[in-house]
């Protein structure tokens, strides 16, 4: 692509590295933003930048927040012995678009994955047999999409936390096999969580 304005390509080549966008329709955005007033783009950067610089984990979910400890976390009605374990930020929206779900969430910020190079200890698995050993919750639920990371990653932790005495479930499956969470509808996900499976009938029935 020839340009006739070195600020033109940077712009473009910035918003080009972003997933899903090639240089032509990074180009269609950069003219859009030429056209509108200039405060509107610096709205977008401040906002990003603001993202980027400001946000945050919860320390006690691994969900991305904008304080310390996350909103649902440091939430009084919700059941802090019931615990979600989901992938991450997407299916914890997801979920809670369905209004079902009362307890808490685990986000473990990936799956395990050895042919992308991702193993147990890059993920927050060791928080989450932490808080299931130090006997604060009642159970666990498993909530990763069916897929073979999904199952390997739900079967890892299950091995090390099946003898501590807590319920291991994992949601009903209404989900076709590879489905991800967040492309589930809302009352096919929200019947799902309500009507759990014990973990252990879930990997007899495969
Ligand atoms: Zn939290």
């Amino acid at each position: 692509m020839e340009f006739s304005s070195k600020l033109l390509e940077k712009a473009v080549n910035e918003i080009s590295q972003l997933p899903g966008i090639g240089k032509r329709t990074a180009l269609r955005l950069v003219l859009h933003l030429l056209k509108q007033p200039k405060e509107q783009t610096s709205f977008l950067t401040q906002a990003l930048v603001n993202m980027r610089e400001e946000i945050k984990f919860c320390e006690s979910c691994h969900n991305i927040s904008d304080t310390a400890i996350c909103e649902i976390c440091s939430n009084k009605n919700r059941n802090h012995q019931l615990v979600c374990v989901v992938e991450d930020i997407r299916d914890v929206m997801a979920i809670e678009n369905t209004g079902q779900f009362k307890g808490i969430y685990h986000v473990l910020g990936g799956k395990i994955s050895p042919i992308d190079g991702v193993g147990p200890s890059q993920l927050k698995i060791s928080s989450l047999v932490e808080k299931v050993k130090s006997g604060q919750l009642t159970e666990v639920i498993f909530a990763l999409s069916s897929t073979m990371e999904g199952d390997t990653t739900n079967f890892y932790i299950y091995k090390q936390i099946a003898d501590s005495g807590i319920i291991i479930s994992t949601i009903a499956r209404g989900i076709a096999v590879g489905d991800e969470l967040e492309y589930a509808d809302e009352v096919t996900l929200g019947r799902s969580i309500l009507q759990r499976l014990p973990f252990e009938k879930a990997i007899k029935n495969n």
